[in-house]
């Protein structure tokens, strides 16, 4: 695996490489990796000639600062998953080199997407994102993204803003990848002690719940018994939200459309989210 630190490095690398025909794919982290940011790579590496993962963590993107100060860091073991994971490229640029003094701040058009569920906990959250985003693919021109399902507001954000600015690059979502007893793998997880990790399971089992009973109880019950149970682990509620699949609020569950159910909630200082696909609207009748 190479490693570029200088944004100038990497550009000159792949313009190189892109003299004969090949495939890129990257994978965009903010590093702690676990197996879902793992089977990123692994898609990226059967799809594609090279593969580039990133690690930056973004501080544009944190709308709270002890959140970024606490954000896990672990770049010896990334390195070593990398490699055995036959990750090509590792960009890790710095602070300076994202966003040098000239740099120009965009404001994205996001719409709702910027004020829901996310954007509205966490303000000014998704324009740090496509922010970073946009100046990494600038740097990286790739032919595939890949992102992760566990960040479901996060991938239609991203989308969003690829097709409003016509940046030319696919994009491919794959699922979340969990731990054996449920819990989706997050950087964040790091950070819980073993009760809070216990606990934690809830929201899995939650999202479980309301996948048996969708078609079986009124929405707003499902809702109420999803944050007593939240609750009563612990849980500070930011939100348990039942979604068409474009993130509009739904309150009758229909067989021939997508329902998403989705949860953030804190426990100890910890902020965990989730979310699960209830129905699919392709396996209807
Ligand atoms: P992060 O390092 O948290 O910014 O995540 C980098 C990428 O990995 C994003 O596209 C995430 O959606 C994805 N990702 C994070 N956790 C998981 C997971 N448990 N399963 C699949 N993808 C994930």
């Amino acid at each position: 695996m190479i490693l570029f630190k200088r944004p100038g490095d990497l550009i000159d690398f792949i313009q190189k490489k892109r003299k004969s025909a090949i495939k890129v794919g990257f994978v965009p982290t903010m590093g702690a990796l676990h197996n879902g940011h793992l089977s990123l790579i692994k898609k990226s590496k059967s799809e594609n000639d090279i593969t580039i993962c990133s690690i930056f963590i973004n501080p544009t993107q944190f709308s709270n600062p002890n959140d970024f100060e606490k954000y896990p860091i672990s770049i010896e073991t990334d390195i070593e998953q990398l490699e055995l994971n036959g990750c090509d490229i590792l960009f890790m640029p710095s602070v300076n080199d994202i966003y040098p003094e000239n740099f120009q701040k965009n404001n994205f058009e996001l719409g709702y997407l910027d004020s829901i569920l996310e954007g509205q906990h966490r303000a000014g959250h998704f324009q740090g994102v496509c922010m970073v985003v946009k100046r990494l693919l600038e740097i990286v021109n790739c032919d595939i993204l890949y992102l992760g399902q566990k960040d479901y507001q996060q991938c239609m954000v991203i989308k969003k803003m690829v097709l409003d600015l016509n940046i030319p690059v696919e994009i491919k979502i794959s699922p979340t990848i969990r731990e054996e007893n449920g819990l989706a793998m997050s950087s964040r997880n790091k950070r819980l002690n073993e009760g809070e990790k216990e606990a934690a399971l809830v929201i899995f089992e939650v999202l479980c719940f309301l996948k048996e009973n969708i078609f079986e109880r009124d929405i707003a019950d499902l809702k109420v018994k999803s944050v007593e149970k939240l609750k009563a682990k612990g849980f500070d509620i930011d939100y348990v939200e039942i979604t068409d699949e474009f993130l509009n609020t739904i309150t009758t569950a229909e067989k021939k459309q997508t329902i998403v159910a989705l949860i953030a909630a804190t426990i100890g200082n910890v902020r965990l989210i989730d979310n699960m696909i209830l129905n699919n609207a392709n396996d209807a009748e």
